[in-house]
């Protein structure tokens, strides 16, 4: 089985958390929800959903999750997607907020401006020809020496990956294609 036993915990605080516990399962993963650090210390890997970065990390500090989530990303693979790649950021702008500093990568929050802020792109990736959902996206504009390029959007990265951790400024969960998820399953799993 593609998720080799390990449990996969999705943020589900607020914004698209549902739509990742679908992808994992499609990518063959078990899959649980996490609201509390009794949750988080039950999983292996942890995927941080698109929404509101801003009060995600609200929700966070009041179920006393940030400093649990530092320590666990230290440890063990994060993924996040938009909000949640802001989240796992060095550091955030426009306007700065406060970060679990699980990559080293600079993001600036709703980059593509308010009058085109959704779009759906074809990109090209590590893992081939990709639909990429782009919702009030941020845009990495730093990127750190040990940190890898998995695709990129009108030359920015979109898709990054540093040791175990991985984020994307796009929503690979709101489209049927598993491979971007399965990507983060057999990161875990190597
Ligand atoms: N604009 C949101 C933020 O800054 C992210 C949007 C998303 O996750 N789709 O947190």
């Amino acid at each position: 089985m593609a998720g080799n036993g390990k449990l996969f915990g999705v943020l589900a605080l607020q914004g698209d958390f549902e739509k990742h516990q679908h992808a994992l399962e499609r990518a063959g993963a078990r899959q649980c929800e996490v609201r509390s650090a009794a949750d988080l210390a039950r999983v292996d890997a942890l995927v941080i959903p698109g929404g509101e970065s801003t009060t995600m990390l609200r929700l966070m500090d009041y179920f006393d999750l940030f400093e649990p989530m530092k320590a666990f990303g230290s440890q063990r693979p994060v993924f996040g997607t938009c909000a949640g790649a802001i989240l796992m950021a060095h550091e955030v702008s426009s306007p700065a907020q406060k970060s679990l500093d699980l990559m080293d990568i600079g993001v600036e929050r709703n980059a593509y401006g308010r009058q085109v802020d959704s779009r759906i792109v074809e990109i090209e990736s590590k893992v081939g020809l990709l639909e990429a959902v782009f919702i009030r996206a941020p845009i990495i504009r730093r990127i750190g020496a040990e940190v890898e390029v998995l695709a990129s959007y009108q030359g920015d990265a979109v898709l990054v990956r540093q040791g175990k951790h991985l984020a994307s400024t796009f929503h690979p969960e709101l489209t049927e294609d598993p491979r971007v998820h399965q990507l983060f399953v057999e990161l875990v799993n190597e």
